[in-house]
């Protein structure tokens, strides 16, 4: 039994580690390379479609350059559907050791705006993270790539995959899935064909309609984004660019506001002589209604439910920066952004419970899965999806 994986982010490398642990034979195939840590802000791919949309294209995918934020998103919902997470979220909680990084880890700044919350009236809760705190000493550069080794990516799993015997193909694109008669028989990275019996495309909202395109699949459809803005003004010397990002949130409705620090800030206030250290600000996002779609090109825009989202979790994050501190004369806003691109092969469309397509032997699991926007980080979701499916591989194909 051969299986090929496309892909080694959040989803990819998941189900790659748990099928080479049972003694299948895996490949997996990952268009970007094997970088140092510290430095996957190099492999940023970002998309302009109005609202901006990034992924990290190299091996570990998008989970390089995560905040380490880890909750359970759509739990119930998934169930509704007939997918019960339940067991695999509790496996990966505990193997990963996720929970809310201790006091030490919490700088000024965020404790300026988790008090100035509570005194307003809102629930604000410790986010629970990926994040070694023995070994994190903040920075605010999760999002460039952890040079501590504090932070988990999916590279952990990567390697321990290899360790089980696994093959990781880097710098190579798979170009092309081979399907005849309805059932799977490989992939083609350019001109070179590769056999399998079973292949799981882990690509990536974006890359993974397109390929599945290419098979006659009607994919791609329904793409949302989790769009964001971060509101931020002048305090000056709090020097919350340095602190562990999103360490806290509120979440009212379909809006979640957490503490985030933007250079985009810094940039709109210059004219008032604004410095990184001066800076606090909070990230509004929302569950966007699935407006975009990925052809050749990708289109995404806010609908009037998504902008009315927008200005309400805008208006209370105001509310909160003014509370903290910040001159409000300086409140300004960045423009509309998405790092949690999904929904573009969902369960019940593109794939069933099972995560297969009408192509016998092609499963799909990453965040293209989602039937909706989750307005939350997605990776643990993607992970539970992810080990679920390798289960399933094993129960049906091997057993
Ligand atoms: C700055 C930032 C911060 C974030 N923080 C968090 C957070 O704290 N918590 C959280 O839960 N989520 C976070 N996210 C979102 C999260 O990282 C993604 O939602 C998640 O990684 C998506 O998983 P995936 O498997 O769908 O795709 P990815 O993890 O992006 O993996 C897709 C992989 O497929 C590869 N690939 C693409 N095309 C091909 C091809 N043709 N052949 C072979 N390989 C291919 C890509 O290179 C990549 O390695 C963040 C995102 C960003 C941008």
């Amino acid at each position: 039994m051969n299986v090929i994986v496309i892909g080694s982010g959040a989803g990819g490398a998941t189900v790659a580690r748990e099928l080479a642990k049972s003694g299948i034979n895996v490949t997996i195939f990952e268009k970007g390379p094997l970088n140092k840590m510290e430095k996957s802000y190099q492999n940023y791919e970002v998309l302009n479609t109005g609202i901006e949309i990034s992924q990290t294209v190299c091996v570990g995918g998008t989970t390089t350059v995560t905040m380490g934020n880890a909750i359970r998103t759509c739990e119930k919902y998934f169930k509704s559907i007939g997918i019960n997470l339940k067991k695999e979220f509790q496996e990966i909680e505990d193997e990963l050791c996720v929970k809310p990084l201790p006091d030490s880890h919490f700088g000024d700044g965020t404790r300026k705006l988790m008090n100035a919350a509570e005194s307003l009236g809102f629930e604000i809760k410790k986010i629970p993270k990926f994040i070694k705190p023995q070994n994190c000493k903040p920075c605010g550069k999760c999002a460039f790539g952890c040079s501590k080794d504090a932070k988990w990516t999916t590279v952990e799993f990567i390697e321990e995959a290899e360790k089980y015997g696994a093959k990781l193909i880097d710098n190579t694109p798979v170009t092309e899935i081979i399907v005849e008669n309805d059932e799977i028989k490989g992939v083609k990275s350019y001109d070179q064909v590769f056999n399998a019996d079973i292949v799981v495309l882990s690509a990536g909202a974006i890359e993974t309609p397109r390929l599945l395109q290419k098979t006659g699949l009607n994919a791609g459809n329904n793409l949302f984004v989790d769009t964001f803005v971060t509101v931020g003004g002048i305090l000056k010397n709090i020097k919350f660019n340095k602190e562990v990002q999103m360490n806290a949130f509120i979440k009212i409705d379909d809006i979640v506001i957490a503490p985030h620090y933007s250079s985009l800030i810094v940039e709109k206030l210059h004219k008032f002589g604004a410095r990184k250290k001066d800076i606090l600000g909070l990230m509004v996002k929302i569950a966007d209604e699935p407006s975009g779609n990925v052809r050749e090109n990708v289109i995404k825009y806010s609908t009037m439910k998504d902008i009315g989202l927008l200005a309400k979790g805008s208006a209370i994050a105001g509310a909160i920066l003014t509370e903290s501190g910040v001159d409000p004369v300086t409140l300004t806003s960045t423009y509309a952004r998405g790092a949690h691109p999904g929904g573009t092969a969902a369960i019940g469309d593109v794939v069933d419970i099972d995560l297969e397509t009408k192509v016998k032997g092609l499963y799909v699991v990453d965040a293209s899965v989602f039937p909706k926007a989750p307005g939350a980080p997605p990776v643990l979701t993607i992970l539970a999806l992810a080990k679920r499916l390798g289960k399933h591989i094993i129960k049906e194909k091997i057993s």
